[in-house]
């Protein structure tokens, strides 16, 4: 067999070889991120839905009462049913003509989320974040209060955790507490607040139950959509 016909022949088998190995890996690509963003039936990527929404995941980093990353939250990204997204746009598009934005802490949460802060909670010598979330609680009595308890409504997909940004000057606006503030001065109707703090807050109430939300008296930032889809059920499927 002459030299150069050798050649060929051996170039075409690599190619050959190095076109399967190709395919086989892209088809392997294609099958992980099919994998990995599959949400279940009902649930969506609220930046999906509502391009323009502010976020912060808290549980997803160090800046919440545990003071570490909570389980089952691996990536920055904000999950929640379908119909709860569908009302929170309908918030949004009204906020945005006001000159505000929604900013979500928390949407949908794991169990797995939730059974790491009851383990937490039982730990009374990790006090890491205490001062900034709950100065005035013993964290013997989070349990007790009903701060940490066995289930949550976030991990049924339709509770989210939200405040309000004000786009002329691109901050959160002052609600007389921070965020997951463990104390009464977080309940909706507290007095001890200013006026543009209750103003702040009546906004917010008020713009969230127009659009079919019902509110938690003890959270100002607590909301859930009435007639949820998956009430009484609690998912664990990681957020990533
Ligand atoms: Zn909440």
């Amino acid at each position: 067999m002459p030299f150069f016909l050798i050649i060929t022949l051996l170039f075409d088998f690599i190619t050959l070889a190095l076109m399967k190995q190709l395919f086989i890996f892209s088809l392997l690509i294609i099958l992980c991120v099919e994998v990995y963003t599959q949400l279940p039936e009902g649930f969506v990527y609220i930046v999906d839905e509502i391009p323009l929404v502010h976020s912060d995941l808290r549980y997803c980093h160090e800046n919440n009462f545990v003071g570490n990353p909570i389980e089952g939250y691996q990536e920055n990204v904000l999950i929640l049913t379908l119909d709860a997204t569908k009302a929170l746009k309908k918030v949004q598009d009204e906020l945005l003509k006001k000159g505000f934005s929604l900013k979500i802490f928390d949407a949908y949460r794991p169990q797995r989320a939730v059974n790491h802060f009851r383990k937490w909670a039982r730990n009374l010598n990790d006090t890491l974040n205490k001062s900034v979330f709950y100065p005035d609680v013993a964290k013997k009595n989070l349990f007790k209060y009903g701060y940490i308890s066995t289930r949550s409504r976030h991990s049924s997909g339709s509770t989210i955790d939200l405040t309000l940004v004000n786009l002329k000057t691109n901050k959160e606006m002052d609600m007389g507490t921070p965020y997951d503030y463990f104390g009464k001065e977080s309940w909706v109707t507290y007095e001890g607040i200013t006026d543009a703090q209750k103003s702040n807050r009546n906004l917010l109430q008020s713009i969230m139950i127009k659009h079919g939300f019902r509110n938690y008296p003890q959270e100002w930032w607590h909301f859930t959509l009435r007639g949820e889809p998956f009430k009484n059920q609690y998912f664990d499927f990681i957020i990533e």
